[in-house]
């Protein structure tokens, strides 16, 4: 681990200004990656700028029906809220299917966004990894690839996103306010993340100079239909193999309007709108369920150790859409796939 020097953020304006001054600085919130990946000789910022002390922590209403959620909001915090438990539950299940208890209290909302891969290589720098080293290759293409990329992955990275909470904020089509010396802005959450192409080392769409502020949830919550399943090596604190975050509204028993994204299997939350609009007007049945996996994962293609994925993400996708029309979700509390 390096030297770097502290300093406290007094407000957002001196936040952004002093990250704009000092382009090897980093933002730091809960630190539960950042941390790991300083101690890993992976990060190495000469600055750490502490906005803890920022007014970004409440959750309030908006105009619009919806949310809004302040990017310091623990993890935990939100995950319990009643107004998330009660109008957003995919959005509590997906948190809780997240990390371990200590680590959710500790991680903010906004670093939630930001958190880096798991893959083994890019933590490891004896090896070649170009998320970490752009142009040095990549280890896990030829290497050990279980944990991998199925989807939009390219030759240069095959590394997934880690996070379930984005994975749900995706089908609740959320909004990421950011904020920087240019202004302030509004990215959708489809638009936030990005595939690796040939710049695995730059994960999201975020300035470097930007602050994300908060995180505004639409009014539709799909609080009766709705699910998110998580299938992993480990029964807790693990990441996902594959996960599934699907919000359904239904009337007379048939589907009005689907979502569904997945994550676990691409350098992004993965979501195909064209796959959701055939579902409506249809009956919840098996068949059309397995018609819309079929779409989601076309073009899917594994590597020697993770082409078991794709099969695992078709029945995880049927599994879960079956949920969320019978209005059964996935306790997280349990961990067998109901
Ligand atoms: Fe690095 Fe991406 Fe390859 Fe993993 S998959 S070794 S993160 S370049």
């Amino acid at each position: 681990m390096i030297g770097f020097d502290y300093v406290k953020a007094r407000d957002i304006g001196d936040a952004v200004t002093q990250i704009a001054r000092q382009p090897d600085a980093r933002f730091i919130a809960g630190g539960t990656n950042l941390i790991d990946l300083m101690k890993e000789n992976v990060a190495k910022p000469e600055r750490l700028i502490d906005i803890t002390g920022l007014p970004l922590a409440e959750i309030e209403e908006t105009e619009a029906g919806g949310l809004r959620i302040g990017a310091l909001v623990p993890n935990s915090d939100l995950a319990y809220d009643r107004r998330v438990t009660e109008r957003y539950p995919l959005l509590s299940s997906a948190i809780l299917a997240g990390a371990s208890a200590q680590l959710r209290n500790m991680a903010s909302t906004g670093g939630n966004l930001l958190q880096r891969t798991r893959c083994l290589y890019f933590y490891d720098t004896d090896t070649a990894c170009n998320k970490r080293e752009p142009g040095s290759g990549c280890g896990a293409i030829e290497g050990f690839n279980r944990m991998n990329a199925i989807l939009g992955w390219s030759r240069a990275c095959i590394a997934v996103h880690p996070s379930d909470m984005c994975v749900a904020l995706l089908v609740l089509e959320a909004l990421v306010h950011v904020t920087g010396p240019k202004g302030s802005r509004v990215i959708p959450i489809a638009e936030f993340h990005r595939l690796p192409g040939d710049t695995p080392e730059i994960d999201t769409n975020l300035a470097r100079d930007e602050l994300i502020t908060a995180i505004e949830l639409p009014a539709r919550g799909f609080a009766r239909n709705h699910t998110y399943i998580k299938i992993r090596d480990r029964m807790s604190y693990a990441f996902a193999l594959v996960s599934v975050a699907v919000g359904l509204e239904l009337e007379a028993g048939t589907i009005k309007l689907a979502r569904i994204a997945l994550g676990g299997v691409a350098h992004k939350p993965w979501r195909i709108e064209a796959a959701e609009v055939p579902l409506q007007g249809r009956k919840p049945d098996r068949a059309t369920f397995a018609k819309t996996a079929n779409m989601i994962l076309e073009g899917a293609s594994g590597f020697a150790h993770n082409s078991f994925k794709i099969e695992l993400a078709r029945r995880a996708i049927v599994r879960a859409l079956e949920q969320a029309a019978a209005g059964t979700p996935q306790p997280q509390s349990v961990k067998t796939i109901l």
